[in-house]
């Protein structure tokens, strides 16, 4: 490891022995993910699956998805898809060598997925086989209002589960291909109801089995949920009766406690620190008092349903030291930071074990 040197590198040793709880990165590409093991990250603990579906090469299958009228033209296509994806999970796998990765299932605000350009709409037109003004339509009648309350996370997998379906399919047909097959920790975002990851999980237990039955072969796997909601704080133990592990999803369960837009705080926070109202960026630093109060609801509440519920954070506030020593007062299991982050994360991460003998 590049950082294990010199006295940086002993350093880390030391702090490596302090801590209790893990280090993750948050990596979706395997340079991001060979970058976080380099600077000794202990798993990955937030794939995000949209950003792969970004790729230039793949981004009008996905628009043809998007905007699909059926569910026959949108495994038209998946199929594109479940190749590509089966690919990038395996590269994935392969660089963590049976490490933890937790995979969150497509959590796309969908505007961001749509075409603007009449070149854009003419691609998905022929791939698609149809006509550039039916897709105006149909784009149109995805327009939504306020995406990030909109029609993203799981809502997508509720109303489309084949979406879901794909992603589980590529993620064990990965796994199973391997000789170090991974423990998938499979994981779905924005739910706010036990029925939801209910539903969802319904549909990567399915695509399980049907892998496993076709490969002659089982793996073992956990699916969890994001805990980004407060309505999902509050009903941590209904929901903990179906996920095995939650992940605190403070971007947005901060966006959703204080009412404030990740997207659009920046024109008055600096207000709002000068004036003392925040003592900090909340999207930097844990809300301890608020979005704090609702993750210590969550951890407590998931716990007494499921005594050994995996416990951990992927927000940014994953890499922030005074978080990350909120994280070890409520008894998190591991934080999740930005590659860049991780040595950090382990210092702090140690600071705050410490601190609490
Ligand atoms: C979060 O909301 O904290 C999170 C990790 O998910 P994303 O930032 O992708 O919404
Ligand atoms: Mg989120």
């Amino acid at each position: 490891q590049p950082e294990l040197v010199g006295d940086f590198g002993t350093l880390m040793v030391w702090a490596d022995a302090g801590r209790r709880m893990k280090v993750r990165a948050n990596a979706e590409t395997p340079l991001d993910a060979q970058t976080a093991r380099d600077f000794g990250a202990e798993g990955i603990g937030l794939c995000r699956t949209e950003h792969m579906f970004f790729d230039a090469s793949r981004i009008t299958a996905v628009r043809q998805m998007i905007l699909a009228e059926d569910e026959k033209g949108r495994r038209a296509a998946l199929d594109k898809l479940l190749p590509e994806q089966r690919k990038d999970f395996t590269a994935i796998f392969e660089v963590m060598a049976g490490l933890p990765v937790t995979i969150r299932l497509l959590d796309p605000p969908l505007h961001e997925f749509l075409p603007h350009q009449e070149s854009e709409f003419a691609e998905v037109a022929e791939a698609a086989g149809v006509g550039v003004e039916v897709l105006k339509q149909r784009a149109a009648e995805l327009h939504e209002f306020n995406p990030m309350l909109g029609h993203r996370g799981c809502r997508l997998g509720v109303t489309y589960p084949e979406i879901y379906e794909m992603q589980a399919r590529a993620i064990f047909e990965a796994a199973c291909a391997l000789d170090v097959a991974p423990v998938p920790e499979i994981m779905i975002p924005l739910v706010g109801t036990k029925r939801e990851l209910e539903l969802m999980k319904e549909v990567v237990d399915k695509a399980a089995e049907a892998v496993f039955a076709e490969q002659g072969k089982r793996i073992e796997y956990l699916v969890g949920t994001m805990i980004e909601l407060p309505r999902a704080a509050l009903m941590a133990d209904e929901i903990a009766e179906v996920g095995s592990f939650f992940s605190f999803g403070t971007n947005d369960l901060t966006q959703t406690t204080l009412g404030v837009s990740r997207d659009d705080a920046a024109r008055f926070l600096t207000h709002y620190v000068d004036k003392g109202i925040y003592a900090r960026d909340p999207f930097v630093s844990l809300d301890v008092e608020g979005v704090g109060q609702l993750i210590d609801i969550a951890a407590t509440k998931g716990k007494a349903t499921r005594p050994d519920i995996k416990l951990g954070i992927c927000g940014e506030h994953g890499g922030d030291p005074a978080s990350i020593a909120f994280c070890e007062k409520v008894g998190l299991d591991y934080v999740s930071a930005s590659p860049y982050r991780v040595p950090i994360a382990r210092l702090a991460a140690a600071q705050a074990a410490l601190a609490k003998k």
